[in-house]
């Protein structure tokens, strides 16, 4: 099987051919302009690729309600001339194939699911700490979608005591993503989290908002498994320090071995590793081809 594959972000385009086991066998990347030359690009790449089907997973917000008459459209980004352009229109017409759509979280959380840390499992969520702070999540068996889709970087969050950044997020300041993603740990100590030590203050704090948020989602959704990546996700020491302040918020409350004895293998990092995005979106491109035949 040939399958196409779009990890659509904010700074990167990169598409993919795989086949139906999750091996990625031919992949472009390119930096994100604005929408039509960049769709320009990706329909020159997929054009002599042969695919039966193409997944999309872009980062957002975007229209994924079928019934809606903006459906396939990125909705209100910042991002000049997205919002409001038809992606996957502009994908359909030059491709007559089954097309999966979904965000770039999601598509990951389906992605690991399938093929990664999650393979087996009904229920996973995958949380992205990069530029922003994007969750997707699968659920029953199935991603969740609602009246737009999940936006779990935006919860808020109880402030570290010792913490005077005021927060970046346009809207809510201090939310999670206001506090953790990478560009709040760049203004908050003036250096970028890649230069920081590995001992510095940075990660005890960033592993306060990371826990703070990952209890939340445990109590609400109770995941069976929860997948952390994203560029920050990068500083390893992270995990035994979110694992530690995840069981302390929780404080036993949720008893299962998965968190009392078995937390090192319940928050993980993708088990796909950096292809978890566009593996994901191989698998979207993947369900949208056995839905239709
Ligand atoms: P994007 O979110 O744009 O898709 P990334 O997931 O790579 O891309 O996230 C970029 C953000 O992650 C930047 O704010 C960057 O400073 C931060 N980042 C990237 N690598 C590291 C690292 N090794 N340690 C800490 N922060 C990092
Ligand atoms: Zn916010």
């Amino acid at each position: 099987m040939r399958i196409g594959a779009i990890e659509a972000g904010g700074t990167k385009f990169v598409c993919g051919v795989g086949d139906e086991h999750g091996n990625i066998v031919d992949r472009v990347s390119f930096p994100t302009e604005r929408p039509e030359p960049t769709l320009e690009r990706v329909i020159d790449y997929f054009r002599d690729k042969k695919v039966e089907a193409i997944g999309i997973g872009t980062f957002g917000p975007i229209d994924i309600d079928p019934s809606s008459p903006t459906y396939g459209h990125v909705t209100t980004t910042p991002k000049p001339g997205w919002s409001g352009f038809d992606f996957l229109g502009t994908m359909k017409r030059a491709f007559d194939v089954p097309f999966g759509w979904d965000t770039d979280v999601n598509a990951a959380a389906y992605g690991e699911a399938v093929w990664g840390a999650a393979k087996g499992l009904d229920s996973c969520v995958y949380y992205t700490f990069g530029t922003g702070v994007g969750v997707g999540i699968f659920a029953e068996g199935r991603l969740v979608h609602g009246l737009l889709h999940p936006e779990g970087g935006h919860v808020l969050t109880r402030r570290h005591p010792d913490d005077t950044y005021e927060g970046f997020c346009p809207y809510h300041g201090d939310c999670l993503e206001g506090m953790a993603a990478g560009p709040a740990i760049e203004r908050r100590w003036g250096v970028k989290g890649s230069e920081l030590p590995p001992d510095h203050p940075a990660w005890p704090m960033e592993a306060f908002y990371i826990g703070q948020a990952l209890a939340s989602t445990i109590v609400l959704l109770s995941p069976k498994k929860v997948i952390l990546g994203g560029g920050v996700m990068h500083q390893k020491q992270l995990f035994p320090m979110i694992r530690e302040e995840v069981k302390r918020n929780l404080n036993g409350y949720v008893a299962h071995d998965a968190i009392l004895k078995g937390i090192d293998d319940y928050i993980v990092p993708p088990g796909l590793g950096d292809n978890a995005g566009l593996c994901g979106a191989l698998a979207l491109g993947l369900a949208a081809l056995r839905v239709q035949s």
